[in-house]
């Protein structure tokens, strides 16, 4: 049992840190890699429509661009912390590395509810964050995305700040624009489609028939509606659905035995990703508590809400049955968690593999703008595919050959590439 508070960063450091004493990295290596080369705090000052001026604080942490330029998104949540920022770019340097992307990790947030701002406010906050950045971002220099609570158009009004203030048209500056305006069909899809690419060949691996299985979802967003689908497409079952419901401050695991249709689920789902729980309840959905959807007797776990979700309190609640727990949140289990999952026998796909269908659409649609040409969806799901299953294929052969977690087999991978990109610059 663990009481302390959580830190992604420290948490980020500790897995660094065991995979750099394995792979026997030198101390210089080990500095330079278990902290971000640039860190950037800076307050976002917002005429709001009361008439009155909000200052948000805003974050961008460039952990690594020896292997190309920064990648990652920019998050707004009210909890958002330095602390968090700096993991979650720490996670991109290796999410890029370990699907063999040309880019780096970076990773941006802002301090806010945008449960509680007008779509005006929200565009102040991204022409105010864009204006404190705009000279330390840019297509060659760290490339924001989308990200918790953060959309097409958020991404759209960032780029088009970025263009007044450098005088010209950089698409290649933001990624996750919508499409039309620079952005790239499949990108919606492609972080729930890139789980569900890696779970499948998981599956194949293991010799399991995916139609037999079952699984439960953590958090019904962006990544979790396009997995399910997926999943559900490819004859998987889904039985529970957790989610956060904004007028109670809680969350609730939504169970439906017989399984949940998505495309149903979707029409009482807010654009937070939020469940209407009285017109759930109406389609056959028993409410459960938020915490039950790790507790389902289910063949696959597939946490895609926050970090820290699984850890030494929750995951000696998983249920025998469960044989594989698939990350497409970042960070959702804990060092402590590794340990219990891994006495429980479960096949772990770890988040910065799992979740790497984003990072590498953004990266197609980064070429896509600068080629001013665009792919079709097929082109763009059918390139994306083969970027999982071969990075997927590469993790766990890895994981056979030195009979490691899979975690951990992810990272050896990762950071020897980062590791080598940097000593091949001549920085250490
Ligand atoms: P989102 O904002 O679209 O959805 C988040 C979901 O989590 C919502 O359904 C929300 O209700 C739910 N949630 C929030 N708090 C919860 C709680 N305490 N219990 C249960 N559910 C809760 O976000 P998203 O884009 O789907 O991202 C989800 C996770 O995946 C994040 O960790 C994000 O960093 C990661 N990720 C996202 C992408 C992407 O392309 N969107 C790429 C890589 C990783």
């Amino acid at each position: 049992m663990t009481d302390k508070p959580f830190n992604p960063f420290k948490m980020a450091q500790q897995q660094f840190d065991s995979v750099a004493e394995k792979l026997g990295l030198d101390e210089s290596t080990r500095e330079l890699l278990r902290n971000p080369l640039r860190e950037y705090h800076f307050l976002i000052p917002v005429k709001m429509d009361d008439g009155s001026v909000k200052v948000f604080q805003g974050f961008r942490v460039q952990h690594n661009d020896a292997r190309g330029p920064c990648k990652g998104g920019t998050r707004f949540h009210p909890h958002e912390t330095a602390d968090t920022v700096k993991a979650l770019a720490t996670w991109m340097t290796w999410k890029c590395a370990v699907v063999d992307i040309p880019l780096g990790g970076g990773k941006g947030g802002v301090v806010c509810d945008p449960h509680h701002l007008s779509e005006r406010e929200q565009e102040g906050i991204c022409r105010g964050w864009i204006r404190q950045i705009a000279r330390n971002i840019g297509p060659v220099q760290d490339v924001p995305a989308p990200d918790v609570m953060t959309s097409p158009q958020h991404m759209l009004w960032m780029m088009d700040e970025y263009e007044a203030i450098h005088n010209g048209r950089y698409p290649g500056v933001i990624t996750g624009k919508p499409v039309g305006s620079g952005g790239s069909l499949g990108r919606k899809e492609a972080t729930g489609y890139g789980l569900i690419y890696t779970v499948r060949e998981a599956l194949r691996e293991m010799g399991v028939d995916i139609k037999k299985t079952t699984a439960s979802f953590q958090g019904f967003g962006n990544v979790a509606q396009f997995a399910g689908k997926l999943y559900t497409e490819y004859g998987g079952t889904i039985i529970a659905v957790s989610c956060w419901d904004q007028d109670d401050q809680t969350s609730y695991t939504f169970r439906r035995t017989s399984g949940v249709h998505v495309e149903e689920l979707l029409t009482i789902t807010n654009r937070f990703g939020g469940i209407d729980k009285e017109k759930a309840k109406n389609l056959g959905y028993e409410v459960l508590s938020g915490d039950a959807w790790i507790e389902q007797e289910v063949d696959i776990l597939l946490p895609c809400a926050l970090e820290n979700q699984i850890n030494a309190n929750t995951a000696p609640n998983i249920s025998s049955k469960v044989i594989m727990i698939g990350e497409g949140a970042n960070g959702p289990s804990t060092p402590e968690a590794d340990e219990i999952i891994k006495q429980k026998g479960i096949f772990m796909i770890p988040d910065f593999l799992a979740n790497a269908g984003g990072v590498t659409c953004s990266y197609f649609e980064q070429v896509q703008c600068n080629m001013n040409y665009f792919w079709t969806k097929d082109e763009v799901l059918s390139k994306l595919d083969t970027k999982m299953t071969e990075a997927f294929l590469q993790v766990s052969a890895m994981a056979r050959e030195k009979k490691v977690y899979m975690r951990d087999a992810a990272y050896l991978i990762s950071i020897q590439r980062v590791a080598q990109a940097c000593k091949l610059r001549g920085w250490i």
